[in-house]
């Protein structure tokens, strides 16, 4: 159960997003992927999940190639994803957010509501990333913070119903999930709360890989980081590996840059 990029290429016109980018993902991994502003990132993230046609190399998961086949058969296959801007149904309260994906597979049946199918697992779910008591709330209504969390409840959903008869714990451990820029926009104690609950994903058996330009998001948080910049990833290795990376330090980080866990919050500056 790996995810096995290799010389993926994607060009948009004369831009070349990725040029031939190669990496590998474990189940129970937690992997960061960050570099500057239009470095490649939402690019590779997209390619992986189908939404962009790569140019060339190829993407496999579990030794199965995934390059043409549409987002939905990738899902069907354990890999799901969330996108840098958090999409939710707005009109809809929490828990039917997640009723609705559950319920979307079979469609309701007879004379059911929406309310009544797959509220136990819809709140089991919530539970799992602590939106249980907004559970009746609407979704316009939610901080950004918690609509982040209800994308990733969302994401687990989409999992969950991909492969009929599975319950998630088994399906995680066949799963990569993809989280893109899963701290944007959050406080500083809202985005540790929240990768925390990233890492647990990871260590409960899921392949985690994400982006993020806050470090301290990855620095304390992934097990591995990879470094993207114009398309091509210049470093690779533990968190103080590529902290330490020269190339990485000058052109991303910054030579005061410091990875020590009492280190004060840093964020890398963008270079858009
Ligand atoms: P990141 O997520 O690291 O900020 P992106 O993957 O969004 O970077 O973008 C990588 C490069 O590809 C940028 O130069 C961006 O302008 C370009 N790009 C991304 N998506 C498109 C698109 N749909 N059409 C044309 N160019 C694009
Ligand atoms: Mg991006």
């Amino acid at each position: 159960m790996t995810l096995q990029v290799n010389q993926l290429v994607k060009h948009f016109g004369g831009v070349k997003a990725l040029d031939g980018v190669s990496f590998a993902v474990q189940p129970g991994e937690c992997v960061a992927l960050i570099g500057p502003n239009g470095a490649g990132k939402s690019t590779c993230f997209a390619c992986i999940a189908g939404q962009l046609a790569a140019s060339s190399g190829t993407v496999a998961w579990n030794g199965q190639a995934l390059l043409g086949r549409t987002p939905a058969q990738r899902l069907r296959l354990g890999i799901a994803r969330t996108f840098q801007v958090a999409q939710t149904f707005e009109a809809l309260t929490v828990l039917q957010n997640l009723q609705l994906l559950l319920t979307a597979p079979q469609g309701l049946r007879g004379w059911n509501t929406l309310d009544d199918s797959h509220a136990e697992a819809a709140l089991d779910l919530l539970a799992r990333v602590g939106l249980h008591e907004q559970a009746q709330r609407d979704a316009l209504t939610l901080p950004y913070g918690a609509k982040k969390r209800l994308e990733l409840a969302l994401a687990l959903a989409g999992l969950q119903t991909a492969t009929p008869g599975s319950a998630l714990p088994s399906q995680a451990k066949l799963a990569l999930l993809l989280l893109d820029e899963p701290a944007a926009g959050l406080a500083p104690i809202e985005r540790t709360e929240l990768m925390a609950l990233v890492r647990t994903l990871a260590a409960g058996g899921l392949a985690v890989l994400y982006t993020e330009h806050n470090m301290d998001a990855v620095f304390g948080i992934a097990d591995r980081v990879l470094v993207l910049m114009d398309g091509v990833l210049v470093a690779q290795g533990s968190p103080q590996v590529v902290a330490a990376n020269e190339v990485v330090r000058s052109r991303y980080l910054g030579r005061s840059f410091k990875s020590r866990p009492d280190a004060l919050p840093v964020k890398a500056t963008d270079h858009a």
